[in-house]
């Protein structure tokens, strides 16, 4: 199904993120089937983090294989128009609905200058131009690292809406008031389509740092108390109730849909998902 006509009900849409394992698929394989029963409408699909654009591919198939409904990402900066045209052409043989159009990160390199695609909104014209597939684009709460404010990062989402976006899904976000004042900003633009929030439960410190780190995500007090002091399980049952009151709230506030970063692993998703399970 695509994603315009999934967000078209009034159901809270329940959607995983998993990335390529950097050993064999079987591991996440398991643990994504162990989500199953919670009916994702969809698996989105990371891509090319790391450089690993070869077992997205695989993966992909071995995902539909397993009679997910999938959703590759896919970045532009690095690569050009007709493997582009290539890639996308061959998702929509092999049935893909739905592509998470990116332009992925800039590489250090600093010589690096882009090609054919200097930023998203440009794929997304590409793609909606050469298939009939339905495009997801990014969207950031607190405003992407490279933009100078909140205001421009608005009109560069605009003009991925513009060029035919049929819903967005947020960088992960620990403040729900961040998440609520970005889609009163998204719809004083004018835009219509679905917001989607991503959720990642805390199951590590180092990693969060590090996220953070990258990005423009607030760590609240209280977050970083619970990063201080658990650690391991404990952690892991932190960050299950942390997402939960998180969670809650934005289905509460009408969020049309949780997509979940799973970091391919179901158990803290598996546990948020049976506390909400009479909400959704
Ligand atoms: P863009 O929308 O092109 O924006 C990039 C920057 O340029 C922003 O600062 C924006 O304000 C500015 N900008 C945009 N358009 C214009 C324009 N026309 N003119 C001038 N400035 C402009 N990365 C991966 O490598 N693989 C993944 O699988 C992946 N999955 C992701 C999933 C989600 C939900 C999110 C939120 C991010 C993901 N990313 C992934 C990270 C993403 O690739 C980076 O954040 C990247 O730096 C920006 O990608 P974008 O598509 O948002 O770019």
């Amino acid at each position: 199904m695509k994603l315009s006509e999934i967000y078209s009900t009034d159901k809270t849409i329940i959607s995983f993120e998993v990335f390529p394992p950097k050993s064999e698929p079987e591991s996440l394989l398991r643990e994504i089937n162990k989500l199953k029963k919670y009916n994702p409408a969809f698996i989105s699909l990371t891509y090319g983090a790391g450089g690993n654009q070869n077992k997205s591919i695989d993966l992909l198939k071995d995902l539909k294989n397993t009679g997910f409904n999938v959703m590759p990402h896919f970045t532009c900066i690095t690569s050009d128009k007709q493997k582009i045209e290539n890639d996308i052409k061959n998702f929509e043989a092999e049935g893909i609905k739905n592509i998470l159009a990116l332009r992925g990160d800039i590489p250090e390199d600093k010589t690096f200058v882009c090609n054919d695609f200097c930023f998203a909104n440009e794929l997304v014209t590409f793609i909606k131009d050469k298939t009939n597939i339905d495009v997801g684009v990014a969207g950031y709460p607190e405003g992407h690292i490279e933009c100078p404010d909140l205001k421009t990062d608005i009109e560069n989402l605009k003009k991925k809406v513009d060029a035919g976006a049929d819903a967005i899904f947020t960088q992960l976000f620990f403040v729900n008031d961040f998440f609520f004042d970005y889609v009163d900003r998204v719809r004083n633009a004018g835009i219509t389509i679905p917001v989607i929030p991503g959720i990642m439960p805390v199951i590590n410190k180092k990693q969060i740092d590090k996220i953070v780190s990258m990005a423009n995500i607030s760590v609240p007090e209280k977050l970083q108390k619970g990063l201080e002091k658990y650690k391991e399980k404990d952690l892991i049952e932190f960050g299950i109730e942390y997402a939960i009151e998180q969670c809650k709230d934005l289905i509460k506030k009408g969020a049309k849909g949780l997509h979940f970063f799973t970091l391919n692993k179901a158990y803290s998703v598996s546990k948020i998902l049976d506390n909400i399970k009479g909400k959704i």
